[in-house]
């Protein structure tokens, strides 16, 4: 078994340590500010601390950073994706995008998924594991040294939004996933505005109501965006696209968004990947625009990133004019997202796919 990494402990757990070692109190707060405001990547870097405590520091928690195994970036330099490998040798992928005023990690919460969504590469190579709190934290991290060592973004704020978006439902892995949102949004650490933190799940429903009770520092309800990655409208249609849709219906599921909306007064994002011939006809596009009648929603409509194993195409344009000429009409806030990097494969588990084809 691998020894525990520092990103595995809580403020708590580390404040528990240190004062069993015989550690004056303040001392947690110091190596918790070295790790998530001056994101050192060495006990050493740690100079406010005594050596004989940074020594026994590295002894006990071992500060390794995820091994980079391959990266890609894009032609026009925005976005990067990154395959790194965990202390078990698992690997995991991490994309990096640039905007103009915001740079967005889209980070992983499982090792593979075994949701299986039929256009999607990580579903298609099968589940491993959940990733634990601090593997998931550690891939922000990672963005948020390269950027600052660029050195032309805020020293303070390296990173402005993180997505769990990456590979694996994060749902499915509640409890880390939690632990990472309160770690990343910790006002004495890392200070991500939690509104800058959005959460995507094809919708597991008592984990959607179970989200919608848990509080931020301030008490109030988390402040999280949460996107639903619904891509069809229809029970039939997506059955088949995601399967989980056969456990929790359209109708479970749009409830438990009006339930989450009132719990919460937060708006709620619906993710729609269009893939030519399948659910990107003006009829889904009315089903969509019905579903989401009286909801505080946005639709992002995401064209297919085409993959090895699914035969799906992207939608032409005129289709796309098609589909968001009815949520014009309907008047359903929508964008159509860029398909940003889709020369080094950034929809999720591509990367790692072709990894492990090699
Ligand atoms: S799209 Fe998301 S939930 Fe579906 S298989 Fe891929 S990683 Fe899993």
């Amino acid at each position: 078994m691998n020894p525990p990494s520092p990103y595995d402990l809580s403020l708590p757990e580390l404040q528990a340590l240190l004062e069993g070692w015989g550690e004056p109190p303040f001392r947690a707060r110091q190596v918790w500010e070295w790790l998530y405001v001056h994101l050192a990547e060495d006990w050493d870097q740690m100079t406010s601390l005594p050596r004989s405590l940074r020594e026994r520091l590295a002894a006990h928690l071992p500060l390794v950073l995820p091994r980079v195994l391959a990266t890609q970036v894009s032609s026009d330099g925005l976005t990067r994706k990154d395959l790194l490998q965990l202390a078990d040798g698992e690997t995991i992928e991490t994309v990096l995008m640039r905007y103009e005023r915001r740079r967005t990690a889209c980070i992983s919460t499982q090792v593979g998924c075994p949701i299986g969504c039929l256009f999607c590469a990580t579903g298609q190579a099968g589940f491993r594991r959940n990733l634990s709190a601090g593997e998931i934290v550690a891939q922000a991290l990672h963005f948020a040294r390269i950027l600052r060592a660029e050195g032309s973004v805020p020293a303070d704020r390296p990173l402005s939004n993180v997505v769990l978006m990456g590979m694996g439902e994060p749902l499915l892995n509640y409890p880390a996933t939690l632990e990472a949102i309160h770690r990343l949004s910790d006002p004495q650490g890392f200070r991500l505005g939690q509104r800058h933190i959005t959460l995507s799940t094809v919708g597991i429903v008592p984990e959607i109501d179970r989200l919608a009770g848990e509080k931020s520092p301030s008490r109030g309800p988390l402040q999280i965006t949460l996107a639903i990655s619904l891509h069809a409208a229809t029970d039939e249609l997506r059955n088949r696209l995601v399967p989980i849709n056969r456990r929790y219906g359209l109708d479970a599921l749009f409830a438990a968004c009006r339930r989450y909306i009132s719990r919460t007064g937060r708006r709620i994002s619906f993710e729609w990947v269009l893939i030519a011939g399948v659910n990107d006809s003006p009829a889904q596009a009315e089903a969509l625009a019905d579903r989401l009648q009286g909801l505080t929603a946005h639709v992002n409509l995401i064209p297919l990133n085409p993959t090895p194993a699914y035969e799906g195409k992207p939608p032409s344009r005129q289709a796309i004019a098609a589909f968001t000429e009815v949520l014009e009409r309907r008047g359903i806030p929508f964008t159509v997202r860029l398909r940003r990097g889709i020369e080094i494969q950034a929809g999720c588990g591509q990367l790692r796919g072709v990894k492990r084809e090699k």
